[in-house]
């Protein structure tokens, strides 16, 4: 019996299960894989860091800076601003704002206009983070058009980006959550810790007591104030259930209906020399299957052995095909990018992970951290947003349910 029982050791779970414990409160995590950091883990390969998909971290996102010692995660920055392959021509575009020579750079390279200058500054002025946006709600796609940028900006630049980010080719995203990602980027840094994004799990796993995390156990039915294991065991929680297991799997134990999935594939390969440099690399000519490229040990060093590279290509979705005819495709591709030296790349692993994210059209954002049933809380990304914040924040908001829920019990 414990009095609290954390069901998945992603980012909401290992959060909320952190501040619980540093409530005086005994929680046990349950986790059906074989490590703690669900979706944010990172695998040593041959002395690579691999991370599960290609991911980044916005060091200004709130939930983040609350709940995370940022400074302990030795955090590497990427250059802001991308570079975009279009039209037979790599293309720079720096940081408006902290590099003002880009701009002039920029127009002068083909990259948009004077218009685009007016939208960037207008959305500069008007993105919000999510917790105070108040403008009308549309697509991520119909914002763009709305902020007056030109075909060319929306579709070389903006389009790959933020399908990038959102892992949805259409764009059919709220658009308060691509104004929250447009103002992290223009005012923090987009980074990577030295020791691989799993450093991020790790460090939340590190506040709880030793033991109280187990692994490969895999729940199969959630009671009120219990849970069943596929081992056959039945465990008990005096206070709650927290149910912060991934969308997909959180609401199957919930019994509500699963929103739609947004998959993301990533190629890893070895170079013996960078083809770029900090900045994220992007498919402006819309061809893939690659979407966007990064060199992570430009990045952070620590992601290769010395003298070697790691490059992450990333696809938007699960290309069609077994893992031999998408990496000749995407050589095919980068070739045109980088040069014959692409044929030269060893490929480390290609990661197809189908629950990247969950679908967020306008309208699906609002928090569904709730008290499911008695002794039952739902949590995790799906009841907040798909992104590192969102489950942090997922996770701090089970805990205050459940805090609340224990001191009221006490008095
Ligand atoms: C490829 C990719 C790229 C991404 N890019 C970014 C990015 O750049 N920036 C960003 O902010 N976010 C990004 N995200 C999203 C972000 O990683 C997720 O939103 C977040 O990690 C979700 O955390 P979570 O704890 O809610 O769920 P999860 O990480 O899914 O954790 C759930 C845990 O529950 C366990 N579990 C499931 N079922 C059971 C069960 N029945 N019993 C016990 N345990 C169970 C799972 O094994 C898992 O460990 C990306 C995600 C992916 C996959």
């Amino acid at each position: 019996m414990a009095d609290v029982i954390v069901i998945g050791a992603g980012l909401a779970g290992l959060n909320c299960a952190a501040l619980l414990r540093e409530h005086g409160i005994d929680v046990e995590v349950v986790e059906a894989s074989d490590g703690v950091g669900g979706r944010v883990r990172t695998d040593h390969v041959d002395g690579f860091l691999l991370d599960r998909g290609f991911q980044v971290l916005f060091d200004g996102y709130p939930e983040a800076k609350r709940a995370l010692d940022l400074d302990a995660l030795d955090l590497k920055a990427f250059q802001p601003g991308a570079d975009i392959w279009w039209d037979g021509r790599m293309r720079t575009i720096g940081h408006p704002l902290r590099d003002p020579r880009s701009v002039p750079q920029a127009l002068k390279a083909g990259i948009g206009g004077p218009g685009d200058v007016k939208a960037a500054a207008t959305w500069l002025r008007q993105a919000k983070p999510l917790a105070t946006a108040t403008a009308p709600e549309t697509t991520a796609d119909q914002r763009l058009r709305d902020l007056g940028f030109s075909d060319a900006v929306r579709e070389r630049l903006l389009r790959p980006l933020y399908r990038g980010v959102f892992l949805d080719p259409d764009l059919n995203v709220s658009s308060h959550l691509i104004d929250q990602v447009f103002s992290q980027m223009a005012s923090g840094r987009t980074v990577v810790p030295a020791r691989g994004m799993g450093a991020i799990a790790e460090q939340l796993a590190a506040r709880l007591a030793g033991g109280s995390i187990h692994l490969n156990e895999r729940v199969t039915k959630v009671g009120e104030g219990s849970v069943e294991l596929a081992s056959g065991t039945t465990l008990h929680a005096e206070h709650a259930v927290v149910i912060a297991a991934g969308t997909v799997d959180a609401c199957a134990l919930a019994g509500i209906p699963a929103p739609d999935a947004r998959s993301s594939t990533c190629l890893w390969y070895a170079a013996a020399s960078s083809p770029a440099g900090k900045r994220i690399v992007l498919d402006g000519d819309g061809t893939g299957p690659v979407n966007n490229v990064a060199v992570m040990s430009e990045v952070a060093p620590s992601y290769a052995p010395a003298g070697q590279s790691l490059i992450a290509a990333s696809c938007v979705g699960l290309p069609a095909g077994d893992d031999a005819a998408l990496d000749a495709a995407a050589r095919t591709q980068l070739t045109t990018w980088f040069g014959s030296r692409v044929h030269t790349w060893d490929l480390l692993r290609i990661d197809r992970i189908e629950w990247a994210q969950h679908a967020q059209p306008p309208g699906s954002l609002s928090s569904g951290v709730r008290w499911l049933r008695d002794k039952v809380v739902l949590s995790g990304d799906g009841t907040e947003n798909a992104s590192i914040d969102g489950a942090l924040r997922a996770g701090r908001r089970a805990a205050d349910l459940v805090i609340a829920a224990t001191v009221a019990a006490k008095v």
